[in-house]
């Protein structure tokens, strides 16, 4: 059945717990439903929501976990997704773009790399996306936490429930 991503009280995403953790959380009152599934499940005295994203009551500290900046990271980060035109990529077909060109001093960080297709990268050569007119999707940013850095291979695969809380 389906996982639920579980969120300090502070909002930050902590871990996805299965089912059976998430309705224990809930039961003994130590997390609030945020966004249910739309499947229910029934004991036989009650049908209960499945919950989808829990927030936890009472914040817990964690140590901050970093996403390792590499390739593979900047390119889930960014969704597969040319930062200028939009299109999805396989990772073959896609490359890094330095924001602020290397010859300008740009560095190679998370905040200055975004995931680019081969034909943008080429139009948009040694030039910022102002010279070039080519506006980003998104500010580049270091990703906070990785729910699915463990399953590289299904990274869309987690529900859309999920996406307003793991960007926060
Ligand atoms: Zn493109």
């Amino acid at each position: 059945m389906e996982p639920a991503l579980l969120l300090n009280a502070s909002y930050e995403p902590l871990s996805i717990v299965d089912w059976r953790k998430a309705i224990t959380l809930w039961w003994r009152g130590k997390a609030e439903v945020l966004v249910s599934h739309p499947r229910k499940i029934r004991s036989a005295t009650a049908t209960i929501d499945l919950p989808s994203v829990l927030r936890l009551q009472r914040r817990v500290k964690i140590p901050r976990h970093r996403v390792t900046f590499t390739r593979a990271n900047v390119y889930r980060r960014d969704g597969f997704r040319c930062q200028y035109c939009g299109g999805r990529f396989q990772s073959q077909e896609l490359t890094f773009d330095h924001v602020v060109p290397r010859s300008r001093g740009g560095d190679t960080s998370w905040t200055n790399i975004v995931t680019s297709c081969r034909p943008c990268n080429r139009t948009k050569c040694s030039r910022t996306p102002g010279e070039a007119q080519m506006p980003l999707l998104s500010q580049p940013r270091e990703p906070r936490w990785w729910p699915f850095s463990a399953s590289a291979g299904n990274l869309d695969d987690h529900p859309e429930d999920w996406k307003p809380y793991l960007w926060t």
